[in-house]
């Protein structure tokens, strides 16, 4: 592991930000008063303080929505475009304050934060070129007797709740598309992970976002905060990303004010290598699909599933690639692997690689954690792993690649839809024909077709199954948060 000494300097970048919660365009504590710590997981120390919202300090945010919305949704979309354009430069010009916070607060080397950075602008820039081109129609019926306008107009204020592991762009891929549209928003951040954000609310004021239209209100109290307002009858979005489990209690809570939702969930991505696969490529793509964030995200490729003809070289060759690996904080240079988010997931790492052993799996390389401080646990090739093994039914979130091997394609596609999950799959061949059939037949809603990563704001994300509803990035992002109104008038004949 490499030092976490380079922690110290760096710190500095947090008295940048306002650990307070932005409500209406306002700093405010909390209302009762409370706080929580922020851990650095590289150490296990706690970073600083933030407000911690209540129920009535998020329910003061969807005030400061609702009272927002009609001004920005009759806000020419030229001038919502250029606010969200002048952001997408700050971000920029602010990456390596932005890419510190995201390394202290959750863990990623600072390369892969500066990674992210980027990205997160890239919605902002993407939805400011997207909100000048809110097309409505107008057409007549079949009939001839009527003549039908349809108008896209915003849904109306919006909750958004992210997750940990994207800090940054898991906020601007809901924010962007959002104000483009003319809805107004409050974003609940992850709990562990409040700062990137409190930082991108800086930004926004900074390029000219009227007060109300964005609030941003970290909380520890997840449930409490989140149910009154889907229930309450003012939010008329729910956008959330998460785990599917959060995912299904929320879908729940929206349900009696019927609030629309988009749903951004889990996966258990299979990566599948054909026979004929260019292995150094197939391990290239491994190496992205599996290593991205540690292994903490969403597309992760969870399960493997390796032609047996060219499984001992694929293993081989991914083994020796995990191994090289530089685990340590993120901060250092050096470093390639950060620490996991929390103790937690440690914990879970350990109990899968053992059930896993327990089934038969052999242990190529890692397959345990480094001592402390820290949540780190090293690059780990597991062979040999049994399809009823829980690493292949949980999502692992972490450095792990469990291997299993196939002679039959129909096989391998069997096992890869064998789950209640659809977010992507990575297929690896040489042969077009088979790249399609294989693409075609598996049931994701994103295919990496002989690559290792699919992310693009410019393209949909989402998944199907149990994976989610709807699609951020790409022109349909934007439709999440529009509603299409029609206006018929009656037409002489
Ligand atoms: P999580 O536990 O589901 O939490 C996600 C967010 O929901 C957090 O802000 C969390 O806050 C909040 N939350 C949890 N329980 C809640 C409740 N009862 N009411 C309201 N809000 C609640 O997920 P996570 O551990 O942060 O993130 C990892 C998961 O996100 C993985 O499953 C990953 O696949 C998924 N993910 C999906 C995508 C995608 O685009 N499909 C992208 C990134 C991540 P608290 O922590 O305070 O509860």
């Amino acid at each position: 592991m490499t030092s976490t000494t380079t922690a110290a300097g760096n710190r500095d970048v947090l008295a940048t930000v306002d650990p307070r919660l932005f409500i209406g365009g306002e700093w405010t504590g909390s209302s009762d008063g409370s706080r929580y710590d922020v851990v650095d997981p590289a150490t296990g120390e706690t970073l600083c303080t933030v407000a911690d919202a209540d129920p009535a300090d998020a329910q003061a945010a969807v005030t400061a929505a609702v009272a927002a919305q009609s001004s920005w949704g009759r806000t020419p979309a030229r001038q919502r475009s250029e606010i969200l354009r002048r952001a997408y430069e700050a971000i920029l010009a602010d990456t390596e304050r932005l890419a510190t916070i995201m390394t202290l607060e959750m863990g990623k080397p600072l390369a892969e934060a500066r990674g992210e950075v980027h990205y997160a602008a890239e919605f902002f820039r993407w939805f400011a070129e997207e909100a000048v081109r809110l097309d409505g129609s107008f057409g007549h019926t079949p009939d001839g007797g009527s003549r039908a306008l349809v108008l896209a107009q915003p849904v109306g204020p919006c909750l958004l709740v992210t997750p940990w592991n994207f800090p940054l762009a898991m906020g601007t891929r809901k924010i962007g598309p959002a104000l483009a549209a003319g809805c107004t928003a409050v974003l609940k951040p992850a709990p562990q992970t409040p700062l990137s954000s409190l930082a991108l609310a800086g930004i926004l004021q900074e390029a000219g976002l009227p007060d109300g239209v964005l609030s941003v209100v970290p909380t520890s109290r997840a449930g409490a905060v989140v149910e009154p307002l889907l229930t309450g009858g003012k939010v008329r979005k729910l956008s959330f990303t998460g785990s599917t489990a959060v995912g299904r209690l929320l879908l729940q809570q929206a349900g009696p004010a019927v609030v629309r939702t988009s749903m951004e969930l889990g996966g258990n991505s299979p990566f599948i290598v054909l026979a004929d696969a260019d292995v150094d490529r197939a391990v290239d793509g491994a190496m992205t699909a599996k290593m991205r964030n540690m292994g903490e995200a969403c597309t992760a490729a969870n399960r493997f599933f390796v032609h047996e003809s060219v499984a001992e070289e694929f293993v081989a060759t991914l083994a020796a690639r995990m191994d090289a690996l530089v685990v340590g904080n993120g901060l250092d240079p050096s470093s390639q692997v950060g620490p996991l988010i929390d103790r937690l997931s440690l914990t879970k790492l350990g109990s899968l690689v053992e059930d896993a052993v327990a089934r038969g799996a052999r242990v190529v390389v890692g397959g345990t954690a480094p001592a402390g401080p820290g949540y780190f646990y090293r690059p780990t090739v597991l062979a040999d792993v049994a399809p009823d093994s829980r690493i292949c039914s949980t999502e692992i979130f972490g450095p792990i690649a469990a291997v299993q091997t196939f002679t039959d394609v129909d096989d391998a596609l069997h096992r890869a839809n064998d789950t209640e999950w659809g977010l992507v799959g990575y297929v690896f061949t040489q042969d077009v024909d088979r790249a399609f059939a294989v693409s075609e037949a598996l049931e994701v809603g994103m295919v990496g077709l002989n690559v290792g990563a699919v992310s693009n704001p410019a393209t949909p994300f989402g998944g199907i199954k149990q994976s989610g509803l709807g699609r951020e990035g790409g022109r349909h992002g934007i439709e999440e948060f529009l509603e299409h109104k029609l206006i018929v008038m009656p037409q002489q004949r």
